[in-house]
């Protein structure tokens, strides 16, 4: 037994679908990269990619409930690919990319849009608009050795079953093995890491009691409901 002064934290896993769970060990996400989305935000395309981070434990999962967070009255969705990496590395090159990555799943980017947009003015960073509590519902992880490696298929959001976001994944601007590639020439990626790889236009308003369902084609869904 090892002589931790406090309780250490338990492990954040993601279930995956047919069985077994996946440790969680950390979470990057990409901004901007499907055209439309960057363009509904005033960005140019294709700038290299940027990332950002939330904690490992803002993961929800199971459909669980994600209360309403503090500190915002523009509570957002996003809803994206999430990649998990199985295999680490550093400086990755893109042609082995796919090689490290264990499954996919759908996820949602829940951000406070307006403490997003104070941070942006302010030159300050958006950890707080991004990487608060419970502000990334992830469905069922789907093994790539069973779904494969989807460059393709429809993205969509509905919120109170009415369709606010529709993409597709061969709409990313960077695709997975290149994000991979590029994420790796910054961090050393490890076992257990996540990334979420950015969202299709449509982002919008969500408020208490509703409810959101992601879903990817080929590789899954999400579900929450902002308590
Ligand atoms: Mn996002």
């Amino acid at each position: 037994m090892a002589d931790f002064v406090i309780s250490p934290p338990p492990q954040v896993v993601l279930p995956v679908a047919g069985g077994g769970l996946f440790p969680v060990r950390r979470l990057y996400c990409v901004g901007r990269n499907y055209a439309e989305h960057a363009r509904e935000m005033g960005h140019d395309l294709r700038d290299p990619p940027f990332f950002f981070a939330k904690p490992a434990d803002a993961v929800v999962t199971g459909g669980g409930d994600m209360p309403y967070p503090g500190g915002t009255s523009d509570l957002h969705h996003e809803i994206e690919l999430v990649v998990a990496i199985g295999t680490g590395g550093s400086a990755i090159g893109a042609e082995a990319a796919l090689d490290h990555v264990h499954g996919y799943a759908a996820g949602l980017d829940m951000t406070r849009r307006d403490v997003q947009a104070a941070a942006k003015k302010a030159g300050r960073p958006w950890d707080m608009a991004k990487g608060f509590d419970h502000s990334a519902p992830i469905g069922l992880l789907a093994p790539a050795r069973h779904i494969g490696h989807p460059g393709a298929g429809a993205i969509s959001l509905r919120v109170n079953g009415v369709e606010r976001q529709r993409g597709d994944l061969s709409e990313q601007i960077w695709s997975v093995a290149e994000t991979i590639a590029y994420l790796s020439t910054l961090v050393a990626l490890r076992p257990g890491d996540l990334i979420m790889t950015g969202t299709p236009a449509g982002v919008g308003k969500v408020v208490r009691g509703d409810v959101l369902e992601g879903h990817i084609e080929g590789v899954g869904a999400v579900r929450t409901r902002i308590a």
